[in-house]
C-alpha cells in the first residue's frame, strides 16, 4: 500500500490518503488510532509506574507526577506509532 492512497478492504476502492469516506461503499475511514488494548495495557502500566515511584520515593506527589507524565508522554508516543493506522468502519 502507497502513503498516499489507502484502500477499502469492503469495496476495493483505491482513494487518496485523508478521506474521510470510501466513496463507494461508505464505510468511515479513521486515522491513528491506538487499539483498545493497547491503551489498557498502557494504562495499567502508568498506574504500576506511578505506584512504584510513590513507593520507591516515599512521595505521593513524585507519583502523581511519574503519573500523569507519562501518561503525556505515552499519548504522544502512541499517536506516532499509529499514525499510519487507519481503520475502514463499515456501515450498513
Ligand atoms: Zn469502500
Amino acid at each position: 500500500m502507497s502513503n498516499h492512497t489507502v484502500q477499502c478492504p469492503f469495496c476495493f476502492k483505491e482513494s487518496p490518503h485523508g478521506v474521510k469516506i470510501c466513496t463507494v461503499c461508505h464505510a468511515k475511514v479513521v486515522y491513528g488510532e491506538c487499539p483498545v488494548t493497547v491503551a489498557i495495557l498502557f494504562g495499567i502500566a502508568v498506574m504500576l509506574l506511578a505506584y512504584f515511584a510513590g513507593s520507591w520515593t516515599e512521595n505521593f506527589i513524585v507519583s502523581v507526577i511519574v503519573f500523569f507524565g507519562s501518561i503525556f508522554i505515552l499519548k504522544y508516543q502512541l499517536k506516532k506509532v499509529y499514525a499510519d493506522r487507519i481503520l475502514f468502519i463499515q456501515r450498513d
